[in-house]
This record gives C-alpha cells, sequence and structure tokens, in this order.
C-alpha cells in the first residue's frame, strides 16, 4: 500500500479490539466470513511473514493458540488458521496488504463450506509423480 495511513490496520480500531499486546493485537474481523471470525495483527505494517521479527512471531503464534483455543472452548466445534499472501490482488475492503492472520469458527457444512469450500473436493486430485519430483527439488530436499 502506497500510503500507510489508509492501511485499517495500521491504527487500531477500539470497537473491534478484543486484546492488545505488545507488538500485535488481536480485533473482530469486519467484514466477516462468519460469527466470530477473528484477525490477529502486528502492530508494524509488514506484508511478508518473513519480515516478521522473532518477537513479533512469538507473539502472533502465542495470541492464535490463544485464540484458536477461545473459539474452540466457547462456541464452535472447529477453527481454521489462515494466512493470505496475495500481493498480485489489488487493495479492496476484502484485500489488506498488512499482514494478519484469520481465525475462522468452523461448523460441520457450515456456510463457508457449503458456498465454497466443498467445490474444494473437485480440486483436490493424487499428486503426480513428476510433480511429486518437481516440488522437492524446487523446495530444497
Ligand atoms: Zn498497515
Amino acid at each position: 500500500m502506497e500510503n500507510k495511513s489508509e492501511c485499517p490496520f495500521c491504527q487500531i480500531n477500539k470497537l473491534f479490539l478484543i486484546k492488545e499486546g505488545k507488538s500485535a493485537f488481536v480485533q473482530l474481523s469486519d467484514p466477516c466470513l462468519m460469527n466470530g471470525h477473528l484477525l490477529i495483527i502486528p502492530k508494524r505494517h509488514v506484508e511478508r511473514l518473513s519480515e516478521l521479527t522473532e518477537e513479533e512471531r512469538k507473539e502472533i503464534l502465542d495470541l492464535t493458540v490463544e485464540f484458536q483455543d477461545k473459539i474452540l472452548g466457547r462456541f464452535a466445534s472447529g477453527c481454521d488458521v489462515r494466512q493470505n499472501c496475495r500481493p498480485f490482488l489489488p487493495q479492496s475492503k476484502l484485500k489488506v496488504d498488512h499482514l494478519h492472520v484469520h481465525l475462522l469458527p468452523r461448523e460441520m457444512e457450515d456456510e463457508l463450506y457449503l458456498k465454497s469450500m466443498i467445490f474444494e473436493n473437485e480440486i483436490f486430485r493424487d499428486l503426480t509423480e513428476e510433480e511429486r519430483v518437481k516440488f522437492v527439488k524446487l523446495f530444497g530436499l
């Protein structure tokens, strides 16, 4: 993002704030994909995981563990953790380049599954031998 003053995550919005830590905070996602959808956000504007300091990485993972447990213990039977890196998409209300981790409360055959993820079953396929060799080599093993 060219102008960080326009970044919705560079300023903590107290209306949505759940917990503020030293280098990261937790807030309700707005817009949200489902009830109880949370975001864990570093205070510093970074776009990629590799730009996080060790302290930020630790705090973000600790908050992820803490709030996944709260979601699972209080109101949902499942919880997805996601972090999207899609610099090829333009900025919008649904795409913010300030790194954030999504916590998505999940239930069996919930709205997200029925409207979207059900179609993943058609995309999943067996890995070919050529792909296996290519990606094992690409990732350096
Ligand atoms: Zn930002």
